[in-house]
């Protein structure tokens, strides 16, 4: 994958349809949106770029963690064999379902439930992509990661994250890398910073 490819889909991707009408008109921008319940729609850049360091291919199976709005599940569903993703809150879970749904998307499996835990029924995936920050990355998850895969994920404290990296060789070898610092809201569930 590209950076041009990702461009090219970017730019058919209408962001406004995975944005409420109070905060519609300001799709465009560059930057996190409130999409209800105390949770954000991620900036594009960073939407971008995740995907990008993530490297998705028709062969991968994926895991997301915090579905949101769906425009993420979206970059990862065009690029990927089957997207599994799983939302905490149940209406934001419903909605995406049905953006995604009206877009011709039938490569996404939805749950709703703590992701906190992965979802062991589908791993190991080739790909993980978490996209709310905890304190830690729980082994859990860390488990459902194929040998070769490579997974993206904001960890560190409630205000600001390193966006990690991380890797599995074929060996099972596990290779970090901090990309940058970003702001994600928090992860919550069993291995999450709250446990409602
Ligand atoms: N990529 C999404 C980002 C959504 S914000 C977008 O661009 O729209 C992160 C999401 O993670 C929120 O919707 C939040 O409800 C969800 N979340 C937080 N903790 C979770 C958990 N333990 N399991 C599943 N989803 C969780």
């Amino acid at each position: 994958m590209n950076r041009n490819g990702l461009y090219d889909y970017f730019r058919k991707l209408d962001r406004s349809i995975f944005i409420g009408n109070e905060f519609k008109d300001m799709s465009s921008i560059d930057a996190p949106l409130p999409i209800g319940y105390g949770q954000t729609i991620s900036q594009p850049s960073l939407v971008l770029e995740m995907t990008y360091l993530l490297q998705p291919d028709k062969k991968c199976k994926i895991l997301e963690i915090g579905t949101g709005s769906g425009y993420q599940t979206a970059f990862l569903a065009h690029y990927a064999a089957r997207v599994y993703t799983i939302e905490k809150v149940p209406e934001l879970s419903a909605t995406a379902k049905e953006r995604l749904k009206v877009l011709g998307f039938d490569n996404i499996t939805f749950k709703i439930g703590d992701g906190s835990e992965g979802w062991k029924e589908y791993a190991p995936f080739e790909r993980i992509i978490i996209t709310a920050a905890a304190g830690m990355l729980p082994d859990e998850i860390m488990n459902q990661l194929k040998n070769g895969g490579r997974m993206i994920a904001p960890v560190g404290g409630k205000g600001l994250q390193d966006l990690l990296l991380i890797t599995k060789d074929k060996k099972g070898s596990i290779g970090f890398k901090t990309i940058t610092k970003v702001r994600f809201v928090e992860m919550k569930g069993k291995y999450g910073w709250t446990k409602e």
